[in-house]
């Protein structure tokens, strides 16, 4: 630096001061256009003009998607991509370090890029989330992240899509990305940011019911279906979603959207998860999840989880899922608010809206409680490792669940947070609860989205602000204990208490009827399929101890030819008898008889009031 004339070295920060907003404001405006009338083939085209200069144009396929928590940019589904610059065919290469990156020679002279490329939708249940099944005969969700590219050196909110797409004929649409224009067969959008663009899925069907459900602002449901029969539903049940809107506004005192859609496709042939948005939720059910009262039992949870994103994930963001665009790895530890806490207020939420009734309610919890407390992975890995292993290992198997531990953030604090409420509670003496905590963090001034990120120290404060008490302390046992045991402190501090009897909960049957399997964990320590399937073992439990292991296949009990009461009849005889009884099971085509010495009967879970407390449940989950 000492050897530039001062004068220079002026001109020269002068020149900076005078580039940097010129460059600021040509951050790149891009045109995309998708064709979406293929979707029943499951492929999509986009074109996309990209404007660039001489050189190499670094672009990316977006990998880190908000919501996914994980690298599942579906980037093996990308196909036929190609480059013209004023007509002349560009060269292309994949970057050596990072698969979802793209390097595109650009020779002088040319203005823009014309991309051109191929998403594939595939088939069945590969993929995860977006990146799974997403079209069918007569629906379909644009989930756009997987049908652009972007370029290089910009934040998503820097840059600019203008989004057009055409749908197959009479397929009509639903999306909150707001539309500029519409003729036959086509959509024109707004220009959006990159992250709006991304956090505005469009569902598209040949049978779409929009139902309203609020206004002031405007909140819908838009529903494809493979059927019109799905879409037959009985009133009530929207009652109960316009009344979930209701309560969730209670419950936060201010909403973060210019409006809301609960984006919601009903079929058996795409891939069933929530993703949530902003200002949407991608959600996605069996056909007759709206219609069949045991599928709409099963679905319960579904939407006012994905509902509750919309603060609790969305506007109040972990700092370290805070990135600037789509390429920069998220973090995942603070998973167990992200996600722990939306699973804790949108059950409470199901059941002050009336989507579940309230022993619906308890008997989620029950099931919740009871499996966490036989959940023999917990003696080696902790809480916090669930949350902070995603990316690693969020697509893991079935088999071996237990012992591997799956996403537990999710359910395990369901009972941490409700533990939160009943300490809020008593250390309040009931003036304030876990309503406060919500009030304080993700209220505020209602208005269009916006990110406010957070720390576990964001946390800790919000928490003591409503009620003092060793907050980190409480978190920072409960993300790193090893157990024993589910904590039931919620529970019980709450008035009720986790039991095991015989009788199946509805929901209990209503899972086994629906989703052909057969609850045996909480008294042998095993799950199976209808047909006898191993899916897992439970380690310590009498059929781990036997020698079952996952991906076996039950054939006979006692010497009898295997089936759902045919199990249930041993265990139940097994009561009377000091005898173990015995299963035959097939292993690696080998047959072996494994004899489990158990005699305590059938066992369920479910909730008992414990009349010597206050029903602060009840309490809990009463309309506000
Ligand atoms: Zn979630």
């Amino acid at each position: 630096m000492a050897a530039f004339p001062r004068r220079i070295v002026l001109c020269f920060f002068l020149l900076l001061i005078l580039t940097v907003p010129v460059l600021a404001a040509t951050a790149p405006h891009i045109s995309l256009a998708v064709d979406a009338t293929e979707a029943p083939r499951k492929i999509f085209h986009a074109r996309m003009t990209i404007p660039a200069n001489p050189g190499t144009l670094t672009l990316y396929y977006p990998k880190w998607i908000p919501g996914e928590h994980g690298p599942t940019g579906p980037i093996q589904d990308l196909t036929g991509l190609k480059f013209t610059a004023n007509g002349q065919t560009l060269k292309w290469r994949r970057d050596l370090l990072d698969g979802w990156t793209i390097h595109v020679e650009v020779p002088p002279g040319a203005g823009d890029v014309e991309a051109s490329l191929d998403f594939i939708s595939p088939p069945g249940s590969e993929g995860l989330y977006t990146a799974a099944a997403s079209a069918t005969d007569k629906m379909s969700v644009i989930s756009w992240n997987t049908m652009l590219l972007y370029p290089a050196g910009w934040t998503s909110d820097e840059l600019t899509y203008e989004a057009r797409l055409r749908l197959p004929a009479g397929w009509k649409f639903g999306t909150p990305l707001p539309v500029a224009s519409r003729a036959a067969g086509e959509v024109k959008f707004k220009p959006a940011s990159l992250t709006t663009l991304v956090d505005s899925p469009v569902i598209t069907g040949e049978y779409l019911l929009v139902v309203p459900l609020a206004e002031n602002p405007r909140r819908e449901m838009d529903i494809a279906a493979d059927s019109a029969g799905a879409l037959n539903v009985p009133p009530e049940v929207f009652d109960h979603y316009k009344s979930l809107v209701d309560q969730a506004e209670k419950l936060f005192g201010a909403h973060h959207y210019r409006e809301y859609h609960f984006v919601y496709s009903l079929s058996d042939h795409v891939a069933h998860f929530g993703l949530e948005h902003h200002e949407s939720n991608d959600s996605r059910s069996e056909e007759r999840a709206l219609v069949d009262w045991q599928k709409r039992l099963l679905a319960a949870g579904l939407l006012p989880h994905e509902y509750v994103h919309s603060w609790n994930g969305k506007y109040r963001r972990p700092a370290d899922l805070t990135t600037p665009d789509f390429e920069k790895p998220m973090q995942d530890d603070l998973l167990w608010v992200y996600e722990g806490l939306t699973s804790y207020l949108g059950d409470l939420l199901s059941a002050r809206s009336g989507v579940r009734t309230p022993e619906q309610y308890r008997d989620s919890l029950a099931q919740i409680a009871a499996d966490l407390d036989h959940r023999s992975g917990r003696s080696w890995r902790n809480l916090q490792d669930t949350a902070d292993a995603v990316p690693a290992m969020q697509g893991a198997p079935h088999q071996w669940e237990s012992w591997r531990r799956p996403l537990d953030y999710y359910d395990e604090d369901v009972l941490n947070w409700l533990w939160v409420d009943t300490i809020i509670r008593q250390q309040t003496h009931g003036k304030k609860s876990m309503d406060d905590f919500c009030h304080l963090f993700h209220g505020g001034q209602s208005g269009p989205p916006e990110v406010k990120t957070y720390t576990f120290d964001d946390v800790v404060n919000t928490l003591n602000q409503v009620a003092p008490y060793d907050w980190r302390g409480f978190w920072t046992e409960r993300l790193t204990n090893h157990g024993p045991g589910a904590p039931l402190a919620g529970i019980e501090g709450s008035g009720w208490k986790l039991v095991y009897d015989e009788t199946r909960s509805e929901l209990i049957r209503t899972e086994e009827e629906q989703q052909r399997r057969i609850s045996a964990e909480y008294s042998i320590g095993l799950k199976l399929r209808e047909d006898g399937d191993v899916t897992d073992t439970i380690e310590g439990m009498p059929a781990a101890s036997a020698g079952i292991g996952p991906g076996m296949k039950v054939v006979a009990v006692n010497g009898k030819k295997f089936s759902a009461d045919v199990l249930r009849d041993a265990l139940r005889e097994g009561k009377n008898s000091s005898a173990p009884f015995e299963l035959l099971a097939e292993s690696t085509d080998y047959y072996k008889t494994y004899k489990i010495d158990y005699h305590g009967g059938e066992k369920y879970p479910r909730l008992e009031r414990d009349e010597s407390k206050p029903d602060v449940l009840g309490n809990i989950i009463k309309p506000r």
